[in-house]
């Protein structure tokens, strides 16, 4: 098990480990800030830095085969830290804080756009949507303008817990086609924008939607019966 501390708060971009195991598939640490794919947002990237100084580049983080470890994976060729060592991870940031305003940014998006959602990615440069509904109900301009309304609301994100059980009674909650909250730990994880939306989400999350400042709608395309893709980008 790997503690995950990018769970319960988003912004922390650096802490120390020790070294759990050691792989060509991965590194396994006793916690982590790196966010391993899931939920359509690409992994983190970043740096293991040893204690005598010397930096491992981190190229991705995956979710390892067992429940609740990560897998921080090495450039090919990269030099393995020795199990039990501690070291000190340092997030890519920059990278990472794009990932969050545009994961933050689509959770708006499905607010604007009404629509069971079927599919979604977030990568630094461009997130995407894809919603089951008719082109002619999707409107580049008015996407935009009504997206960028709700982020000059400038309101705080509010992670919340609510048990299986409730979830089951509230299946409006879900808005995700393909992706169904987990479920089994006996309680799932919402996002919280106030007045603006409510659903299960284990992804990384901006404090304020504020900071996402503003999107621009890159494209509209059919993709599918039921895959009609909004992709859109940060402003800066
Ligand atoms: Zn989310």
């Amino acid at each position: 098990m790997t503690e995950e501390l990018f769970r319960d708060d988003a912004t922390l971009d650096e802490c120390g480990a020790i070294v759990l195991a050691v792989d060509p598939a991965g590194i396994q640490l006793d916690r982590t800030v790196f966010y391993p794919q899931g939920g359509g947002q690409a992994g983190d990237r970043g740096a293991l830095v040893l204690a005598g100084g010397a930096s491992i580049a981190i190229g991705d983080t995956r979710k390892g085969e067992a429940p609740g470890s990560v897998l921080h994976l090495l450039a090919p060729g990269s030099a393995m830290p020795e199990l039990g060592e501690r070291l000190t991870l340092e997030l890519d940031w920059a990278r990472r804080y794009r990932l969050m305003r545009l994961h933050t940014a689509l959770h708006l998006l499905s607010c604007v756009v009404v629509a069971p959602v079927s599919g979604g990615n977030i990568a630094p440069e461009r997130g995407r949507l894809d919603f089951d509904i008719e082109m002619s109900q999707l409107d580049a301009a008015k996407i935009e303008r009504e997206t960028n309304a709700l982020i000059a609301r400038a309101v705080d994100t509010e992670t919340v817990w609510i048990s299986d059980a409730e979830l089951d009674a509230q299946p409006e909650l879900v808005k995700t086609m393909s992706v169904q909250p987990p479920r089994g730990a006996g309680r799932v994880r919402l996002l919280r924008i106030p007045d603006i939306d409510l659903q299960p989400c284990g992804g990384t999350h901006v404090r304020n939607i504020g900071e996402i400042k503003g999107i621009r709608v890159l494209s509209l395309r059919n993709v599918g019966k039921r895959n009609k893709r909004v992709e859109i980008a940060l402003v800066d």
